[in-house]
């Protein structure tokens, strides 16, 4: 909630901009007024707050390992969760989702709307067109799911990377608290590894969409064959995939990820891992703190280009982050070029939140609300 002295000031505007754009969302039931709030002196100004409550979003988060569906309404607040192992066919898996998402909304049977269907991909998204450019872990290239899903659902779809969401999603909730930072990078651990990366408070895409493909850096040109068909990429040494693949037994450094084996044990996932790591377990914590050296060789490769003013982590490795922090800033210390870089803050990211979905979520919610550029 805030004022429109605040928000002008916020936005860098004068008051009378301010008020003619607020009285246009109030006029679109966008934003609605509240409270009056306590001054020191004169007039109690009236808070302003976005509608959120009547407002539904389906967040989408296809991963290698499984597909997850979210209703939730415009403030995040979860409705229905559900999950289903992921099709790596586009066509069946648009088909599944068209099916699952009609049947949430005729099941949720809300006089709510739903506003839109937001979808995070583990690949490089084209933002204007949402063609899915390359997504290894899917096996997909140059591919198009956006207008089908929209066709088959009858609401509008936006698609993005994980990671770029994620940021997004991070951006957008420190706008509305007191803590914005402008300058971090949110490194995303998953089936693989992404980052969002957000400069002066935007979100950075590039040329080609393809901002933020740290996953693929390589650490070793000889190391093990990543999902992208290269060699010795960061993920292969610490997304989920190589932590699970590693605590199975696969020797990942002479094999690469064992994608059969993966598949087969798919009813073990880094969840379980994780659970035993923090249960105890020894080899457990071994293949997590493995990984967690990994991560901060990468980030440290991440911090030297791009300077942020923190990092974000997220992931279900880091609800071990009480065994897995020493050795991510250890191999940060060992290898950042000077003192402030070896410091450099990194926060968790909550899973409990479900940050890729929240990223799904902001592709919806976000864009109507971005501050508008007044000129
Ligand atoms: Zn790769």
């Amino acid at each position: 909630m805030i004022s429109r002295a605040d928000l002008a000031r916020l936005m860098n505007k004068p008051r009378g901009v301010v008020t003619t754009l607020v009285n246009e969302l109030i006029k679109e039931n966008l934003v609605v007024e509240g409270a009056r709030t306590t001054a020191m002196r004169g007039r109690r100004p009236t808070l302003l707050s976005i509608r959120t409550e009547d407002r539904l979003v389906v967040a989408i988060d296809v991963r290698f390992s499984r597909t997850y569906i979210m209703l939730s309404d415009f403030s995040g607040r979860q409705l229905v969760m559900e999950s289903f192992e992921t099709n790596f066919s586009p066509e069946r898996l648009v088909e599944k989702l068209a099916d699952r998402i009609n049947k949430i909304l005729n099941y949720y049977d809300s006089t709510s709307a739903c506003e839109g269907i937001g979808v995070v991909i583990p690949g490089i998204v084209e933002y204007q067109t949402g063609r899915i450019v390359f997504a290894p872990s899917l096996g997909w290239k140059d591919v198009e799911i956006r207008n089908a899903l929209s066709e088959a659902t009858g609401l509008p779809v936006h698609i993005e990377n994980a990671a770029k969401a994620c940021a997004l999603a991070q951006l957008w909730n420190s706008k509305s608290t007191a803590g914005e930072v402008d300058n971090f990078v949110h490194v995303m651990v998953s089936d693989g590894i992404g980052v969002g990366i957000v400069i002066n408070g935007e979100l950075l895409r590039g040329e080609n969409c393809m901002a933020g493909e740290f996953g693929h850096m390589p650490l070793n040109l000889e190391g093990p064959k990543c999902l992208c068909g290269k060699k010795g990429c960061w993920e292969v040494y610490a997304s989920n995939l190589s932590t699970v693949s590693r605590y199975l037994g696969h020797d990942i450094f002479k094999t690469g990820i064992n994608f059969d084996s993966m598949t087969e044990n798919n009813k073990f996932t880094i969840s379980d891992l994780v659970e035993l790591a923090l249960a105890g377990d020894a080899k457990a914590i071994k293949s997590v703190k493995t990984s967690a050296y990994y991560l901060g060789i990468g980030i440290a490769n991440v911090v030297h280009a791009i300077d942020p003013t923190c990092v974000y982590i997220g992931g279900e490795i880091t609800l071990a982050w009480s065994i897995i922090e020493k050795d991510v800033r250890e191999a940060l210390e060992e290898r950042a070029f000077t003192e402030k870089a070896s410091k450099v803050p990194i926060l968790t990211a909550s899973v409990v939140d479900h940050p890729r979905l929240r990223g799904a979520i902001a592709l919806v919610s976000a864009p109507i609300f971005a501050i508008p550029r007044v000129a």
